[in-house]
Order: C-alpha cells, then structure tokens, then sequence
C-alpha cells in the first residue's frame, strides 16, 4: 500500500499528463462532469457526485463513427474507431465505475463488440476514489456496492487528510505509481483508511429490499400499478441522460453534398419518439408504457440477459429529476404491489 500527499496530486498528475490523456472531475458553471483536462489544477476531487458520469469518457454524448465523401463512382470512409493515446480516467467515484462494468457487458458482449467504446476502455486506465461522504441519495450498498468499493478500479485512492492512500489493483494501475512521489502507507494510514470507510458506511441508508424483484416485475406487465405512476413525469428524459447504465443511442447520418459523417448520439426511452413507428404508430404511447419500459429494463430484462440490475444506486436520477420521482421509492412501491 502507497501514499501521496495532497500537496503533491497537481504534480503528479501533470506528470500524468505528459504519457496520458488525463480526464477527470472539472466544475464549470457549477457542474461538475468529467472531460480531459488541460491543467492539473482543473481537477475537482472534493465533489460528491458529478452532475454528468464519467461514462462519456467511453461512450459520448455525441459521437462520429465515420466520415464519408461520395466521389464519382466511388465512396471513401475515415474511421475514427481506433484510438491512438493512452488515457487516465482519474477521480471516478465506485458506483460510476460498478456502471462501466455494467456497460462492458453491452458494448463487450460475446456476440457484439462495440469497438468504439472497447477501443477506449482498453486504452483507460481508471484511479478510483472512495466515497467520505455520501449523499443522502446514494444507495450503491443495495446493489453489492458502497463507497469504497474497489471493483472495477486500477488504483484506488482514498482521502485520509493530508493523503491519499493509494491502492494499485492491476498491473495498469500499478505503473502509475511514480516513485518519486509516492511513499509506503504506514499502519496508521492503513488505519485511518478503515475508519473513514466505516464512518462513510454508516452514513448510508439501509439497502434496500431487492429479493423476488425481478421475478415481481415478470408478473406485472399488465399491472394497474402503471396507471398512476408515470402521472406526474414530465418526459423529461434527465433520469436516464445523467445515469451511468443507460446506454440507447440513436444514428443519424449529417451530411451537405458529398461529404458527411454518421454520429451516434444518446437517446432515452422517456422520449415519445423513442419508439415512434414511420406509420405514427408508437408502441409506448404514454409515459406509463415508458416508465414501465425504464422499470422493466433496469431490473427485469437486462437480469435475465445478464444476471444482473442496470443500476448503481449512484442517485442521480433521484436529485435530478424535476418531480421528484424517487426510483428507490418505486421499487418499494413495487415490492409491496
Ligand atoms: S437508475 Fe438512477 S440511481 Fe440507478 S444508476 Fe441510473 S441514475 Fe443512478
Ligand atoms: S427525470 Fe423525472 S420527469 Fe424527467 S423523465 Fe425522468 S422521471 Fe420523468
């Protein structure tokens, strides 16, 4: 186990920055999200919970998966799959990293490779940091997670004062470990490690009730529980633009004359046009159809497709909804139907 002191994190990571894209935790216009930093002292470690995950790091929110320009009789391309710089993904919370590793089962699949998002994750090496203090919406503990979970991490960091204590979990993460700026861990910071991690968890909320869920949700298609729920839902589409499972995108090719790129851009099943048949048919017509859709696919269909719940418990969706849909009270709701 290593150390480095708060007062040298600017160095190392502009030193980080001469061999990686560095992307991290930035503030701007009081947000905080995650893109490539330009100077170390752009990094912002003391937030709780970016507004934006570090998701866009692999998957943006607009993305151009080629480019084309029609000549005569023929056509040329430009990939833009491959990705030439080695990157840092620094200061990612756990929960956000649980949720790359849901989407690796997407975009990763045996039968479906997504090479431009698998192009990035294998490029990224990912120091995750531990959670001090939870929010009041956090609930990762309900879905095997909390604050200092380690899985999915390279380097895992953890605030203990003056310094991170800093755990390499794979040999990516053990090469970031500069020596010049790094020292061993004494026992007392191994100490003081632990206690930070008990008083986080004990900040946090029981889990909450999951057993029987999934095998609840396969008999309530037809449920009126639906009727009511999606009442007050402006179709806003905020619970699933800032969550760091959802993953639907949509491709539209832009172009002017010959020439134009197809992009991939974030879609949300919350959208009426979601589904929207070229008839005018749709088969969602209604926020109760969208809203069971967004219930049924986090903890229903995407358990039977792979064994697990599409959701971290990271609360984004709980803070940011403008009608206060809280998803952690629906799934009570819907234990209790
Ligand atoms: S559903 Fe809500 S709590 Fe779960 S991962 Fe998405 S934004 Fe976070
Ligand atoms: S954030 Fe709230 S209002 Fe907006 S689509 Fe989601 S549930 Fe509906």
């Amino acid at each position: 186990m290593k150390k480095i002191a708060k007062s040298q994190l600017n160095e190392f990571i502009a030193r980080l920055m001469k061999s990686y894209a560095v992307y991290g935790p930035v503030e701007e216009e009081g947000i905080v999200s995650f893109r490539r930093l330009t100077a170390p002292e752009e990094i912002r470690l003391d937030y709780q919970n970016s507004k934006k995950p570090p998701k866009e790091a692999f998957f943006p929110q607009t993305e151009t998966m080629f480019r084309y320009e029609m000549g005569k009789g023929r056509i040329s391309l430009e990939s833009t799959e491959e990705v030439e710089e080695e990157r840092v993904l620094f200061g990612a919370r756990p929960c956000d990293v649980r949720a790359l590793e849901l989407l690796d089962l997407v975009f990763d699949a045996p039968d479906y490779k997504d090479l431009y998002y698998i192009n990035k994750r294998e490029k990224t090496t990912i120091v995750a940091l531990g959670c001090n203090s939870p929010l009041s919406t956090c609930f990762c503990t309900s879905f095997e997670g909390g604050p200092f979970t380690k899985e999915g991490a390279d380097l895992f960091l953890t605030d203990i004062g003056d310094w991170y204590l800093a755990e390499a979990l794979t040999p990516k993460g053990e090469r970031l470990l500069d020596e010049e700026l790094f020292q061993e861990a004494t026992k007392a910071d191994v100490r003081a490690a632990a206690k930070v991690e008990k008083e986080a968890l004990a900040k946090m909320a029981p889990p909450l009730e999951l057993d029987g869920l999934k095998e609840k949700l396969d008999t309530m298609i037809d449920s009126p529980f639906w009727d009511r729920l999606h009442e007050k839902c402006l179709g806003c589409g905020v619970c699933t633009f800032l969550c760091p499972t959802c993953h639907c995108f949509d491709i539209v090719d832009e172009a002017l004359n010959s020439k134009g790129e197809r992009v991939r851009n974030w879609d949300s099943c919350m959208f009426p046009i979601y589904t929207l048949e070229a008839s005018g048919h749709n088969p969602r017509p209604s926020g109760r159809e969208r809203w069971r859709q967004r219930l049924m696919h986090k903890f229903d269909y995407f358990v039977a497709n792979y064994g697990r719940f599409l959701c971290v418990g990271c609360g984004r969706c709980v803070i940011n909804c403008p009608v206060n849909l809280d998803i952690r009270k629906v799934i009570a709701d819907v234990m209790a139907f």
